[in-house]
């Protein structure tokens, strides 16, 4: 029987994939656990808080409750990252290096540990980014997930650690706001198009980046998870795509819903983020080696979103 631990549980990604996993593993088996004490339908299954800097904790939880899997999500983002990048390289480093070691001490089944599309640099080439290419990262989020990436190879190939990682695009979610990362626009564009009419948009209207629908980023994380081991042949982390537009494209497809809806343009120092990133990844290595196969397209996910949000704002009247 399987016992699984999501640290960061209380986050963007971290609360949906809870769930999913509540519901593969039930919901006794899946303890969520964040920094800080966490709320609403997280609280239907085990909590704990839980300081990822604090290896000893982490350790004795591991220990006491006789978890077998770790899903490591707790980190700080590219864009809180480059305003704290002290404490950024510490916390996605620190905290990735002691789970790690206690993997491999207590011989635990599978660690889950994210990467993301800011391990490539403007030295990368920007379209249909390459598996395996120049990497040059330049934010200390970015180097941070890079380093992170050589050391679960590593703890795969000298230890034995069956560690998976994917390199996700941004993520799109309309559950809970985001933490600070470059692509939270495209999570912000749709609350506001609701509630004002109008966005201004912290990146310029042709920036291209990958993204990804929430629903699709669980997808990939379970079916990599789910894969026999023989399967998962990169273990530094896999590209995964599904989605690239620009601000002016999802506008467009906002404006399908809400003729009136209005975009303004205001980029700021996450411009230059943006302009280090892909545009599109190939990520034709994870569709081969364990099938992988997005289902949500620009104006799916747009009708999606705002199906939800609107019918979350009707239920709050
Ligand atoms: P988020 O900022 O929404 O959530 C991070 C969570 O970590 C928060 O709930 C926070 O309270 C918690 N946390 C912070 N410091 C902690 C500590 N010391 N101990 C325990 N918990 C702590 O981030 P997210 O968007 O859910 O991202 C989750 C993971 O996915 C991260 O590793 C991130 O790098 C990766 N990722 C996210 C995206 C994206 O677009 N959201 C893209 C690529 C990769």
């Amino acid at each position: 029987m399987e016992k699984v631990l999501v640290t960061g549980a209380g986050g963007q990604l971290g609360t949906e994939l809870t769930n999913a996993l509540r519901e593969q593993y039930g919901t006794d088996q899946v303890i969520a656990s964040d920094i800080r004490p966490l709320e609403g339908e997280l609280t239907a299954g085990p909590t704990a808080v839980l300081d990822v800097m604090q290896a000893q904790a982490i350790d004795d939880l591991i220990a006491k409750e006789k978890v077998t899997q770790v899903y490591h999500l707790a980190a700080i983002l590219s864009a809180v990252g480059e305003k704290k990048p002290r404490q950024a390289w510490d916390l996605n480093m620190q905290s990735l290096l002691s789970i790690l070691d206690i993997a491999r001490e207590r011989q635990l089944n599978k660690i889950y540990w994210p990467s993301s599309i800011a391990v490539f640099g403007p030295d990368t080439p920007a379209d249909n980014t390459p598996q395996s290419t120049v990497m040059n990262p330049n934010t200390v989020y970015g180097i941070s997930k890079l380093a992170g990436e050589r050391w679960c190879e590593y703890y795969y190939m000298k230890h034995g650690v069956d560690v998976r990682s994917l390199r996700y695009p941004g993520l799109i979610g309309w559950k809970t706001l985001p933490g600070g990362g470059t692509t939270d626009y495209a999570v912000d564009i749709y609350h506001k198009a609701l509630d004002n009419g109008n966005y201004s948009c912290f990146l310029r209207e042709d920036s291209y980046l990958p993204m990804m629908y929430m629903p699709d980023s669980i997808a990939s994380t379970l079916q990599l998870m789910n894969a026999p081991v023989e399967q998962v042949k990169v273990r530094s982390s896999y590209n995964v795509g599904a989605l690239s537009f620009s601000p002016k494209e999802i506008a467009e497809s906002i404006k399908k819903h809400l003729p009136d809806f209005d975009i303004s343009y205001s980029p700021d120092y996450r411009q230059g983020i943006a302009d280090s990133w892909p545009n599109a990844v190939d990520d034709s290595q994870a569709r081969e080696d364990w099938g992988w196969n997005h289902q949500f397209d620009l104006d799916t996910m747009t009708e999606d979103i705002l199906s939800n949000l609107r019918r979350l704002r009707e239920a709050s009247k």
